[in-house]
């Protein structure tokens, strides 16, 4: 089998080598790093490459969590990912998130976030760069900005949204990605059973922690075998279909 995994942030990784290793033994051939900010973002444009092997290639994407924000000299990273996003293969990681604590706080730092990410979107677009998005909480101001901004190609990874919202992004030809969690999470497997598979791309958010369990990209066999449970289809199909969605949004050579 040939898997992607199309939303990691391997610099967070404790073994990064032997991570790979056991990633490209369960025929994992790609891997998306996502960065959440400059640091991480630095990270993925200059020194994930240097982990990839013959047969497992890592592509970097860059981008400002909305966890980062606070942490964030934002004139500064924004004007770092509009002349670097040429070298990245995606915009990401970058959303809303209105369940993080300082949002519940302050209810008004929603429109910082906002003004981030339309920001953010409007490099994507102009670059013509497909973006991963983080919505939690805020799944359709997330749906509606990147529909607003013109974003053609977009991720929502771990969707765990409403049907409405899922509704209007597929209707724009929008992708969500699977996480291990669609093993066991209700509204995640709720959308991804409700998502046709053309617009399904797999994932770990590595290194998350699922369950107590740490994820690192060898784990996308997960998503994987929950996906194929959800839709009925066998294994080797899903990961065919979702590794050639994986090329066609992300423009990926594999
Ligand atoms: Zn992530």
């Amino acid at each position: 089998m040939k898997l992607v995994d199309t939303h990691a942030h391997l610099e967070d990784l404790e073994n990064l080598d032997a991570a790979i290793r056991r990633a490209e033994a369960e025929g994992i051939i790609a891997i998306i790093t996502m960065g959440s900010d400059l640091e991480s973002s630095l990270w993925a444009l200059n020194e994930s490459q240097r982990y990839e092997t013959e047969s497992l290639k890592i592509y970097p994407a860059i981008g400002i969590h909305p966890w980062s924000m606070a942490t964030s000299n934002l004139s500064e990273d924004l004007k770092f990912i509009e002349e670097n996003a040429h070298r990245a293969v995606a915009i990401g990681e970058i959303g809303l998130d209105y369940w993080y604590r300082e949002v519940r706080k302050n209810p008004e730092k929603k429109e910082k976030q906002r003004e981030l990410f339309r920001s953010l979107l409007k490099i994507a677009k102009e670059n013509g760069k497909p973006v991963s998005i983080h919505s939690r909480g805020a799944w359709m101001d997330c749906v509606e900005i990147t529909i607003e901004v013109g974003v053609q190609k977009a991720v929502f990874h771990w969707f765990t949204g409403p049907q409405d919202a899922l509704k209007k992004l597929l209707d724009h030809g929008y992708c969500i990605s699977a996480t291990p969690a669609a093993n066991y999470s209700k509204e995640h497997r709720a959308a991804i059973r409700n998502t046709p598979v053309e617009n399904i791309l797999l994932e770990t958010d590595s290194p998350v922690s699922y369950r107590g369990e740490v994820a690192e990209p060898a784990h996308v066999l997960k998503s994987l075998s929950a996906v194929a449970e959800l839709k009925g289809e066998t294994k080797k199909k899903i990961s065919e279909e979702t590794t050639e969605n994986a090329r066609r949004i992300f423009g990926i050579q594999i």
